[in-house]
């Protein structure tokens, strides 16, 4: 497979979608409400189920086991979030390009007697970014965080066209081996890696910050970086969702930097994985509106604190 040319290869539609999502600590996950209310919307019989590793006293490693289970059981798809998305590398018949690049796995097709793994934390990153700062120039990136979400918001970046992204990560190991695994997948674009003295400089010279850690959600506040360094015309994304408004992205946008709150990755991801399930383009300004409403609540009755 190449690219996430999931249209061509997509199965027939079923008259119902079942669908589920693979992780740990996943009860209080908003997927299921975004998925089923954009099914709705769309005229699809749709259901959305979660699995979560932890209530049903299960180790990762049994992921395998349940992707069995739920072919048999006649879903049509699986999400798979932490900690599993490595895991289901070994698992698929076939794994979609971006995926094997990214080594990680964040959607499973059952596709007849075949296991599709695909990839749309990138993707929904990705179009996030397009559709949420027109106009911004992706041309030199620096990003805070190398972990998972920060290898899809690297890879976006660099399939945007960034000519050069500067990547940074309290533990030095993860900011090198992301480097290495985009410098091969992008070899004209230049990767590097920042020391602690090497961070104000690259900030105060990029055309854009992504902050991929998990700081500013509740139960770990504060901004990874100092706002002071960006150039003016800077735009910052934060791929923390809980709360949506993260003091960085409260701060940049008071300061008058471009913003994209974490809300974009996490209905673009949606996004792109329902399409691929249903072969159907969802209405992403739809969903991002619903997101924005599940947050809301989520907030006003103070719950989900801890999310992912
Ligand atoms: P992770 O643990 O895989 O990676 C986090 C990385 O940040 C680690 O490499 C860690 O060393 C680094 N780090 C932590 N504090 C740092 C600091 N102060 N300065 C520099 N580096 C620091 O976690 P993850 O799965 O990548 O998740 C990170 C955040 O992204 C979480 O808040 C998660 O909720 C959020 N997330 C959002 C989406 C979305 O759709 N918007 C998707 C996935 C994750």
């Amino acid at each position: 497979m190449t690219g996430h040319g999931a249209d061509a290869s997509a199965p027939p539609s079923p008259d119902r979608y079942l669908v589920g999502l693979i992780g740990e600590g996943i009860t209080a996950s908003l997927t299921p409400a975004l998925h089923e209310g954009e099914a709705r919307a769309l005229g699809l019989d749709y259901e959305y189920r979660i699995f979560d590793l932890l209530e049903l006293g299960r180790p990762a490693g049994d992921v395998g086991a349940l992707l069995a289970d739920a072919r048999s059981a006649g879903f049509t798809a699986m999400n798979i979030t932490h900690p599993c998305k490595q895991l289901v590398l070994d698992l698929v018949d076939e794994l979609e390009t971006d995926a094997a690049h990214l080594r990680a796995v964040n959607l499973v097709v059952f596709d007849g007697g075949r296991l599709r793994g695909y990839n749309t934390d990138w993707l929904g990153y990705r179009d996030g970014l397009v559709a949420g700062l027109p106009g911004a120039s992706f041309r030199r990136g620096g990003q805070i965080g190398c972990g998972g979400a920060g290898a899809a918001t690297a890879y976006a970046l660099l399939s945007e066209g960034a000519e050069r992204l500067d990547l940074f990560d309290a533990d030095p190991r993860r900011a090198d081996e992301l480097a290495a695994r985009m410098r091969s997948r992008f070899p004209t674009q230049v990767v590097t890696t920042l020391s602690p003295q090497q961070l104000p400089p690259a900030i105060a010279g990029a055309s854009g910050i992504v902050h991929a850690t998990p700081m500013g959600m509740l139960h770990h506040p504060g901004v990874a970086f100092d706002l002071d360094l960006l150039p003016p015309e800077a735009w910052v994304s934060d791929v923390v969702y809980r709360p949506l408004e993260t003091e960085l992205i409260r701060e940049a946008a008071r300061r008058g930097h471009p913003v994209l709150d974490g809300g974009r990755m996490a209905v673009g991801q949606a996004c792109a994985s329902l399409q691929i399930i249903t072969g159907i383009q969802p209405d992403r300004d739809r969903m991002q509106r619903h997101f924005r409403g599940l947050i809301s609540a989520e907030e006003r009755s103070d719950t989900g604190k801890g999310g992912r």
